[in-house]
């Protein structure tokens, strides 16, 4: 949420009058500080007065003498201009609490963690880069936090091979505390099979293969039926002309229950394209419906169906889904087979809508849509979270 100035403002008067209470009631006494309090408290109304409210929240924070008491209120304050994007301001504060020697060496390391913090969000990453990393050396508290951060910026600079170890370290320290890496962002074991597959697909991409083949077998380490590394083998394999393996990655595909997605059909064409069987799309078709019976496979197979087989069988198959899963879009697309007419009816116009199969993508975690699959959300930054809208928009009643 992002606080106004006028809310700022009234949070610091008021954490200044707490601190000041608080040492005049002796709690803290004789600290220099206290001195300078009321000069700098008095500069921030007269900036207030003349409206300049930006000067008005320097002053009050420089009015804010750092100590056990404040610190929290310094560092909350240092994050709630990072996330109203005053980058800069943030780093200021923060950049002021590492100069007081009064501060333990647990203060210290969570300064430093605001401040790798505001470097990451103002996009300097060597200098948070070298703050995270002090901070893995040095305190075992902030051990775990510091490396997701520095996650960040090697995802930030795709720094694949440098962002495997840190999720590696991630992952063996999980092993040792049960739930140390669980309670922080995405399983570490997911985010590396993705940094592995980002570097396969690049190997790929320049048609490396023997660079690509090791990296997307690492990634299917610690979870065989990750989707991105197997739809990658399915692509080497194809890329080396190996139909037989490309088809043996993709019943793997079929078998790990992934919702199937326009993506994922299109691999299947053209796996079917590049071999000599005519009914193979068919036979696989059928048994990826029976593994998965939703709507969009339905479409495909009747699609296959009336090719090889008529356009009845097609209908009669298409009909008996609807019994076990009710389907608006399957409806539709019978209803215009059977709809005579031009193409410009009103009827015709509203039943393409329903039977349209180009629902899209969506992110589950922020809400993110395209008409493609990221593996990373644009949105969230979260990694394999957008799924196929299809099977939610296509059952109303589900
Ligand atoms: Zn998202």
């Amino acid at each position: 949420m992002i606080l106004n100035n006028a809310l700022l403002l009234l949070l610091l008067v008021l954490a200044i009058a707490a601190g000041w209470m608080l040492t005049r009631g002796g709690l803290r006494i004789g600290n220099a500080e206290q001195a300078q309090l009321p000069s700098q408290y008095y500069r921030g109304f007269n900036f207030l007065l003349d409206g300049e409210e930006e000067d008005a929240v320097d002053a009050f924070t420089e009015a804010l003498a750092v100590n056990e008491e404040t610190l929290d209120t310094h560092i909350a304050l240092g994050s709630v201009l990072r996330k109203r994007g005053e980058v800069e301001r943030a780093i200021r504060i923060h950049q002021s609490l590492l100069a007081r020697p009064q501060l333990t060496a647990v203060q210290l390391h969570q300064s430093h963690l605001e401040l790798a913090r505001d470097f990451i969000a103002a996009g300097l990453y060597d200098r948070a880069e070298k703050l995270l990393l002090d901070l893995i050396t040095q305190s075992s508290d902030l051990r775990q936090t510091a490396r997701r951060h520095l996650l960040e910026v090697h995802e930030a600079q795709r720094d694949w091979q440098s962002a495997v170890s840190i999720a590696q370290a991630l992952i063996d320290v999980s092993r040792d505390e049960e739930s140390a890496s669980i309670s922080q962002g995405q399983a570490a074991h997911q985010l590396r099979s993705h940094y592995l597959c980002e570097q396969a697909e690049a190997a790929l991409e320049s048609g490396d293969a023997r660079v690509a083949l090791p990296l997307f077998e690492d990634a299917l380490r610690d979870n065989a039926e990750e989707l991105r590394a197997l739809m990658g083998l399915v692509r080497l394999a194809l890329f080396e002309e190996d139909i037989d393996q490309a088809l043996q990655y993709f019943e793997l595909i079929i078998d790990s229950g992934r919702a199937s997605a326009p993506d994922l059909l299109a691999l299947l064409e053209e796996i079917c394209a590049r071999q000599s069987n005519p009914t193979l799309q068919l036979s696989s078709l059928q048994r990826y419906y029976k593994k998965q019976p939703c709507s969009l496979l339905a479409r495909a197979l009747a699609r296959e169906l009336e090719t090889h087989e008529g356009k009845e069988k097609a209908h009669a198959f298409l009909r008996s889904t609807l019994t076990d899963k009710p389907s608006a879009s399957i409806a539709a697309s019978l209803l215009l087979g059977e709809t005579v007419g031009p193409d410009a009816l009103p009827e015709r116009e509203i039943l393409e809508q329903f039977a349209n199969t180009d629902a899209g993508y969506q992110c589950e975690h922020c809400g993110f849509s395209g008409r493609a699959r990221h593996w990373r959300c644009p949105g969230c930054r979260h990694w394999d979270s957008i799924h196929y809208l299809g099977a939610v928009l296509e059952h109303p009643s589900a």
